[in-house]
């Protein structure tokens, strides 16, 4: 498949029959690190919105391919990481994520989702027989709030979540307080044995604006992943991580 070139990990497909008006979901993985240092900020939304550079770099391959469908980040009637699964991407961690062979979970997920008759002709495949990790629980005994230690994912723990709340409870300001993070964490990725040599994106659009560890007050965020809940959400979490900066 042509678009293979563009995105270095591919697009498969996988049929969705029971979505009213859809035929086919096509979903890619694009290899977005740029840094891997350590830092306040997650590693995914480092270097440019990769919300702009996968629907730039979706709409090219769907151009290319010639079909009718529409680009989707973060928006997927189907959510992206099973999809990712379903279509032969990558196989879904234990964290939640999508893990693609030579890149780990960092990784930046989007769809084309074609009209119905599109791309009938395009299948994936599954990369395991089940298509998940092999649960090594790394990333449940690194995580420090307990948010992978029941049966899914714990949201309202979750320091990757709260970052992005508009609002805090009193018991999610303390883990923020206690485990300080400007945008997202990336403890159970940092754990995670798949992640270990992750190769760095080879894509140009991510490493154009340089790559951002922290947020400081007044800084440029535009074309910031990590900007799009608004700079007072980054100001809040500044501020409730600066008594425990190192
Ligand atoms: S750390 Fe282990 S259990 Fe967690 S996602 Fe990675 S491989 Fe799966
Ligand atoms: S992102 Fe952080 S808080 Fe959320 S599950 Fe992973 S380690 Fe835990």
């Amino acid at each position: 498949m042509g678009c293979e070139v563009a995105v270095r990990h591919g697009a498969c497909a996988a049929g969705y029959a029971d979505l009213p008006g859809i035929g086919t979901v096509m979903i890619a993985a694009f290899p977005s690190l740029t840094d891997d240092g350590p830092g306040l900020i997650a590693r995914y939304a480092r270097g440019a919105d990769y919300h702009t550079v996968v629907a730039a770099r979706l709409e090219a391959i769907r151009d290319e391919l010639g079909v009718i469908g529409t680009v989707r980040v973060d928006s997927s009637p189907v959510p992206e990481v099973m999809a990712a699964r379903m279509a032969g991407v990558g196989k879904t961690g234990r964290h939640g994520l999508c893990i693609v062979p030579g890149y780990g979970s960092y990784v930046a997920l989007g769809a084309i989702v074609l009209d119905r008759g599109q791309g009938s002709g395009f299948r994936g495949q599954l990369l395991t027989d089940a298509g998940f990790c092999g649960g090594c629980g790394e990333c449940v005994r690194a995580c420090p709030t307990g948010a992978l230690g029941g049966e899914r994912l714990d949201r309202e723990r979750c320091l990757s979540f709260i970052t992005q709340a508009k609002t805090l409870t009193a018991v999610q300001e303390a883990l923020l307080k206690a485990h300080p993070r400007h945008w997202g964490c990336d403890t159970c990725q940092e754990a995670c044995p798949e992640n270990k040599n992750a190769a760095m994106t080879a894509l140009p659009e991510f490493n154009a604006s340089g790559a951002v560890r922290e947020y400081c007050p007044g800084m440029d965020i535009d074309d910031r992943a990590f900007a799009w809940r608004g700079r007072d959400v980054l100001e809040r979490n500044y501020r409730l991580s600066e008594r425990d900066t190192p």
